[in-house]
This record gives structure tokens, sequence and C-alpha cells, in this order.
């Protein structure tokens, strides 16, 4: 069963991190409204860590927490990738750079509240000094690696007046938060289409980009556009659909789109040859322009192509491989941009307990780092390729299975129920099919 919004804890990046000394007691979320649950948002959780631990299979953990004072990895200087992950800022802000440092990221994302919940506790200008100086005293160049992640809960797409001035306060919000911070990139979900149809959609997010680039207090970030999984009525699981948002933004030095290798490859674009990665990159440029492109999400995928699930694996372990890896990391035009793992970061203690393992990410940006230039020929290459495709094939097969099984339940649905019951009933029914929530 899919578990509810309700069900949903709190996004295990604001929550504690028992083995991070520097990051401090949380604070968030305590006083959130109840209420105003909207099931189909579950379908968008990406960043939460898996809820269910399915498989004792992680992959082995070099060491165990307590020793964890220091960083797992020293920062890679003068490579060619700026890889990193989406960090916690429990405690505030300025712990992102802490929890940056402590995994040897160069580059980094985190939400500025709660994902999931409507409150907007105002950026304590205590925790933006420290954070600003935290960037500096590490020689961190905020402006090109930083992308916070907006809210999950904000729809830019939505018609109703009172909603539509919910979304964009908290919307607007954030791109002040990121001016304040010298963060020059935004990145947030484009919206859905429940409320509305997807053209209607798609001129109510480009009016909200424009309404906001218009108010000084945004400065001059760049709003960025996530590609989406195509998940019943979002809206960028096409390259179309974004490049429909970008024409109608007026100012087009201050839009930009960050393809999630998870979410495009969900919506039916491979990367996993070197031809099919060429290809989908050459109707990314065609489509949208590669100029727009500021950022990417770094995740292995649990489901197959064009599956339309949106459930990140840890780095070669999913149905892209390492191979897709290999193709982003050596395309000389994406070095550069901010690469952000949102990888699942879930492990099992000693005693079988869940755990969050963050050597799981300070591993993945080093083999990210190092797959620069490796022949993928090599005995390297292919021990790597074969040992990450072995740890994730049990979940591999077991998603291959369940997206099969939902493909006949919906085609058997469609030939019954041919009339009524569709659009955003038919997205909240296969929700809770799932057995498994999205992230
Ligand atoms: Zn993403």
């Amino acid at each position: 069963m899919a578990r509810k919004l309700t069900d949903v804890p709190s996004d295990s990046s604001l929550s504690p991190v028992p083995d991070d000394p520097k990051v401090e007691a949380p604070t968030p979320a305590k006083a959130a409204p109840k209420g105003k649950k909207r099931k189909t948002e579950a379908l968008s959780s990406e960043e939460e860590t898996e809820e269910k631990v399915t498989k004792k299979k992680t992959r082995p953990r070099k060491k165990k927490q307590q020793e964890a004072a220091a960083p797992l990895a020293e920062r890679s200087t003068g490579t060619k990738l700026i890889a990193g992950a989406h960090v916690s800022t429990a405690g505030g802000v300025h712990n992102a750079v802490a929890n940056l440092i402590y995994i040897g990221g160069n580059a980094f994302a985190f939400f500025f509240k709660n994902q999931r919940k409507w409150i907007n506790p105002e950026l304590d200008p205590e925790f933006a000094r420290l954070f600003i100086a935290g960037c500096k005293e590490h020689g961190i160049d905020v402006a090109k690696c930083c992308l916070p992640h907006g809210s999950y809960l904000v729809n830019l797409a939505h018609p109703d007046p009172v909603r539509k001035k919910q979304a964009y306060d908290s919307f607007l919000d954030d791109l002040t938060r990121c001016h304040t911070l010298g963060i020059k990139l935004y990145n947030f979900h484009p919206g859905n289409a429940n409320a509305t149809t997807r053209n209607e959609g798609v001129s109510t997010i480009a009016e909200n980009i424009n309404k906001a680039h218009r108010d000084p207090a945004s400065g001059d970030v760049i709003a960025v556009l996530e590609t989406m999984a195509s998940q019943g009525n979002t809206i960028g699981g096409t390259f179309r659909d974004i490049a429909d948002i970008i024409a109608l933004v007026n100012d087009k030095s201050r839009i930009g789109v960050c393809l999630d290798t998870c979410h495009v490859f969900a919506a039916g674009y491979d990367l996993r040859t070197p031809e099919a990665y060429a290809a989908s990159m050459a109707e990314f440029d065609k489509v949208i322009g590669l100029e727009y492109l500021k950022a990417l999400h770094i995740n292995d995928s649990k489901a197959p192509l064009d599956s339309k699930r949106d459930l990140h694996a840890r780095i070669g372990t999913g149905f892209l491989g390492l191979r897709s890896f290999h193709n982003i990391v050596n395309d000389e035009r994406l070095h550069g941009l901010p690469m952000v793992l949102e990888t699942p970061t879930d492990g099992l203690d000693e005693n079988g307990k869940k755990t969050e393992d963050k050597s799981i990410w300070a591993r993945e940006i080093k083999l990210l780092e190092s797959l620069v230039g490796m022949d993928v020929e090599s005995e390297e290459f292919r021990t790597l390729e074969r040992d990450l495709a072995k740890e994730g094939t049990e979940e591999r097969d077991r998603l291959a299975e369940q997206v099969e099984r939902k493909k006949k339940k919906d085609a058997k649905a469609k030939a019954k129920d041919a009339k009524g019951k569709k659009g955003k009933k038919k997205v909240e029914t296969e929700d809770e099919e799932d057995e498994e929530d999205e992230e």
C-alpha cells in the first residue's frame, strides 16, 4: 500500500542526523497545520528516504557512524564535475554547508522549509550570516553550486485564486531567501494540472514566474524548472512541457531547467547507451535548448524506462545503470553544472534497524568523479558496473513486476470503464494501488 500523505514523515533530510555532530537538534514542523492534505502530491515525494528498507542487501558500509566527526571524504579540487547531494538543513540553513563538507561534496541542494507543510518560518538572519560565512570559509561559490529545492506542496499551475496565492507566496519567499543568501539557482517542480488543463496550467506557471521576476525581492535568481517523471497530470514530464513554459517567460535570462536523470528516464527518455544518451540530449537541445540547462539531479531509477514511476535508486543499482552516468559525466557540455544526488541513503545498523547512511553519498560523489575519463572497457569499470547492478537486482525485479502488473490492471480498468472516472480520480487510484511509495 502506498503511504498516505498523513503517514509521510517530515522529510528525512530535515530530521536529526545522529551521526553528524555538526547538526543541531531539529526545529522544524512542530506547528504544522493539519488538514489540506492533497493525496496526489504524495506522488512526487522524491527526496524522501524510502520508508521501508525492504531488503537486507544494502551496500556494505565501510565503518560505523560513531567515528564520524571528521568528513567522510575530502572535497575534490580541480575536478571537472561539481557533484554533491541534497543535504539537511536541520537546525538552520547554515548547517547545509557543514553537511556538504561532511560528505565531501562540491554541489548542494536543500529545502528552505519543510517541503510538505505550509509553514514559512522566517529565515533567521543569524543563520543566513553563518551560511554566507561558512561558504566563504570553505571556498564554496554558492552562486554556482547551490540549488535549493522548492516545496512539494507548491503548485504554480493551480487556478484557484486562494491556492494560487498561497503557492505564489511560498515561491516568491524561497526566491527571496536565495537572493538573501547569494544563491542564483532555485529548483522546483513546475506543477500539476489536476485542477485545470495542461495548457492553462502551463500559462499559469509562466504567469507566476513572470510576476516573481518582476518583484525586486527575488533579485536576479534563476527559476529552474525540474523535469518530471510524467506521473498523472504532472506538468514537466516532457521536454515540450518545459519548452512551452519557457516560451511564455518574459525574462529568458532568469529561467532554466534541472534535468533529473531518474525522472526523464521514467518519462521515456533513454540515457543508457552513448547513442541513446546522445539522442535524448539532442532532443533536449532541439525542444528546449541546452543553454537553459542549469543543473542536474543525479539519480538511478528503480523503475524501468517509460514506467512513469518516480523512484530514485542508488547510482548504478537501478535501470539506468552505471553506463548512463558514465555518459553524463563525460559530456563536457555538462561540466560546471551542479550535479546533485537525491539517492536513497537508508541503511541498516548492526541490529538490523533502519538508519541513515551518509557515507553512501560520499562514496557516490567520488564514484561520479572517478567515472570522468574512465575507459568503459576497463576492468575497473566493468567490475563497478557489475557489482552495482548486482546490488540492485532484487529491487529492479520487484519494480519491473509491479509496473507490469499495474499496466495490465490499468488496461483492464480502461476497457471496463471507458466512460467517466478519468482525470484526477484515476491518478488517486493509481497511487493507492502502488505497493510502495514514490520518491
Ligand atoms: Zn529531482
